[in-house]
């Protein structure tokens, strides 16, 4: 059996948790599996019953669960709060308290959405790889940082025990994968990124059957526009990761698509890129498909159950092929629907692949 611990957020992140929560049910109908659910408050709604956007007990039923499903947090009601009680500092805390320093996003295109990528269609076919950022150390958070009237600086840092950790995961991912890491950093410049590089290059000693290449950041994005067919597991730090998953995401075309997974050594949280959306928050009109497809991650990632991630992957695949469309990536001849009536063909046609 598995734990799972949910937490909606706000928005429209308690409609399209939902989702995840059915397309979960619906796997375990199909596989006999057993989960046990348990909803927690994050952000606005966890303010307004408690006064803090993260109270001990949602990081507890995060310890006991096997994996957190999240949807979004904020609004524009809790706007004008200070920096500490705002809704998103609750996703910093969490990510802190569960020690997720391996952020995980998918650049895979599906084929039926090709178009609506600002890339050409040669260019993107059959294009699939993940980024792996890290996600707790490095110039976000090195000190000394300051700020005055005559300068500002921060720290790039990184421990070796830092760099050996995602760089192990990295490595494993590459082998459930197409066994293949690019490891990104800027070491004709930086000593924290030679000494990265070092340490890469050390823990691959255990990972032989794995090929690794390197690439500077400013290539890096370059190549991702260029030719991202070559990636499969891209590799890097903090503030690389977070400008190069971004640019990667332009291969998806929309933020409703953009799944994502945050791991740690112990703990494991999915949920969808997109925020709160607080402009159609209610109104049954937001894109499941980023959630369900974490979920998907999740039964890759922290269950080992690829097969079933690739069926999610299959039925949304199949559901955009029928042309079903929300109203974020709607196009010329495509059908709208709202979140639950995507949820319920993507559900359909779960169970009719698996079927076949
Ligand atoms: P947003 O991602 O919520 O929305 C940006 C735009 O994309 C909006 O027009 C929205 O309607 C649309 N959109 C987003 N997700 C969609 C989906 N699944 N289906 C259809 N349309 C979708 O970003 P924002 O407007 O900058 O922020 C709104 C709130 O969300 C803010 O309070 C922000 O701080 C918060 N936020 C939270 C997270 C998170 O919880 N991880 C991430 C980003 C922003």
């Amino acid at each position: 059996m598995f734990k799972i611990a949910l937490l909606p957020g706000d928005g429209i992140g308690v409609e399209v948790t939902n989702s995840a929560v059915q397309v979960i049910k619906s796997v375990a109908e199909l596989f006999n599996l057993e989960f046990q659910f348990k909803e927690c408050l994050i952000g606005g709604c966890s303010y307004d019953a408690f006064g803090t956007p993260l109270t001990d007990e949602t990081i507890q039923c995060c310890y006991e669960s096997d994996a957190v499903v999240l949807g979004a947090v904020g609004g524009y009601k809790w706007e004008s709060l200070p920096q500490n009680l705002k809704p998103e500092a609750a996703l910093l805390k969490l990510r802190k308290s569960l020690g997720l320093y391996t952020n995980i996003r998918p650049a895979k295109i599906y084929k039926p959405l090709i178009d609506s990528s600002s890339l050409k269609k040669d260019v993107l076919s059959n294009v699939d790889f993940v980024v792996l950022r890290e996600l707790t150390s490095g110039i976000y958070f090195g000190e000394p940082r300051g700020l005055n009237t005559e300068h500002g600086f921060n720290t790039m840092i990184y421990h070796r025990d830092e760099v050996i950790r995602i760089a192990k995961q990295a490595f494993k991912i590459a082998r459930e994968r197409n066994n293949k890491v690019t490891s990104v950093d800027k070491a004709n410049v930086l000593e924290v990124s030679q000494f990265w590089r070092n340490i890469v290059h050390e823990v691959h000693q255990e990972f032989k059957d794995v090929a690794l290449n390197d690439l500077y950041v400013d290539n890096a994005a370059m190549q991702i526009v260029h030719n991202p067919k070559q990636f499969d597991v891209i590799l890097t730090s903090n503030l690389f990761g977070d400008i190069l998953s971004d640019i990667a995401a332009m291969i998806t075309g929309s933020l409703g698509m953009l799944p994502s997974a945050s791991l740690g050594d112990k703990y494991a949280l999915y949920e969808p890129v997109h925020g709160s959306a607080p402009d159609i928050a209610g109104q049954n009109k937001a894109n499941p498909l980023a959630a369900i497809s974490s979920v998907g991650m999740m039964f890759s990632y922290s269950f080992k159950m690829k097969n079933v991630g690739d069926l999610i992957d299959a039925a949304i695949e199949k559901t955009l092929d029928d042309g079903y469309r929300t109203a974020d990536i709607i196009s010329d001849g495509g059908m709208l629907v709202s979140t639950n009536k995507m949820t319920e063909l993507v559900i359909n046609n779960l169970k009719d692949i698996y079927k076949k």
